[in-house]
């Protein structure tokens, strides 16, 4: 089975103690079974203090979280308690993977970086070269016939949000006609009622949709936008390769498409809005946009079927 990354996989770093928005805080962390067993074999205080921090409370053994959403064993220097006390290898499945994704062919698994954690965030929206798959592990690859169709296609979507000599917007407004897929234009009030009506994980997601709400005309005209075309083809790349794999399980291409191009025209306004009202933005600015975004969307697997069905039915 062939593995294929984008070509920053290699390079990503977890910020550790540095992280501000730790994916060991808000989350609730389940622990597959074979690390569950593990730790039912620790003895001694931290075999005690692991017992008393799990917690199987709705069916799924999770570590138990603090008045404030912190994992029990995340350390007031923002490290890891299990990964110190038994080591790096020896914390759960999830611990272990996140922020990567899989997508899963018949012959073959992609994996990427998630947007939500802002190291990734960094990482990928100040790339400057454009972004190539590359192979991570080298093996024989015999995919089914509408696999092939779908890479050709999304390779197709890839060169028309990298082609550097047009706009962003023309490339979205290019890869949707490509597809056969027509445009939807939702005013700005429109994308914040869409986006307001999915289940909400953080509140500063509506602090950040109402200034959009709230923003006149003139606020939604960005001066500087040029300057982020690069991040935004990023971004856009990103979720080319995040999202549209899945449409071979599900068949739903055209909803997928449409997350992206939406996905893309709220950001960009909530970005311009950001700007005005602060009178300068930068590409951390942009980050942490994007990181809400993500966390809110992408890692709620409701809100995204939600979307994918709104759009297919507007
Ligand atoms: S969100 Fe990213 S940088 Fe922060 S602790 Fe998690 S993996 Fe590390």
């Amino acid at each position: 089975m062939k593995t294929v990354v984008p070509d920053y996989y290699n390079d990503f770093r977890c910020l550790a103690g540095d992280c501000r928005h730790s994916c060991c805080i808000g989350w609730e962390i389940d622990i597959d079974q074979d690390t569950l067993d593990y730790y039912n074999t620790i003895t001694g205080p931290f075999g005690n203090r692991l017992k008393n921090s799990i917690s199987c409370e709705g069916g799924t053994p999770h570590f138990c979280m603090d008045s404030h959403g912190r994992c029990a064993f995340l350390n007031e220097k923002g490290l890891c308690d299990i990964m110190l006390e038994l080591g790096f290898d020896k914390v759960s499945q999830i611990c272990d993977d996140h922020p990567r994704f899989r997508n899963f062919y018949s012959d073959r698994t992609e994996i990427g970086l998630g947007l939500s954690c802002e190291a990734v965030a960094m990482q990928i929206l100040t790339k400057q070269d454009k972004t190539q798959l590359i192979v991570l592990e080298e093996d024989d690859e015999l995919l089914w016939e509408d696999e092939e169709d779908f890479l050709v296609l999304r390779d197709e979507i890839f060169a028309i949000l990298q082609d550097r000599t047009q706009p962003v917007w023309a490339r979205v407004e290019k890869m949707l006609a490509h597809c056969d897929v027509q445009p939807l234009q939702l005013t700005p009030c429109q994308q914040v009622q869409l986006f307001s009506s999915l289940e909400r994980l953080d509140p500063v997601r509506d602090r950040l949709l109402s200034q959009l709400e709230n923003a006149t005309p003139d606020m939604l005209k960005w001066e500087n936008e040029d300057e982020f075309s690069i991040p935004f083809e990023q971004l856009l790349v990103y979720f080319a390769f995040r999202h549209l794999t899945e449409s071979l399980d599900d068949g739903r291409l055209a909803g997928r498409l449409h997350y992206m191009a939406q996905s893309y025209r709220l950001i960009r306004n909530l970005c311009a809005v950001h700007c005005n009202n602060a009178g300068s933005f930068s590409i951390g600015d942009m980050a942490e946009i994007c990181r809400i975004y993500s966390a809110e969307t992408e890692y709620s697997p409701d809100n995204m079927d939600t979307l994918f069905d709104k759009f297919e039915n507007m």
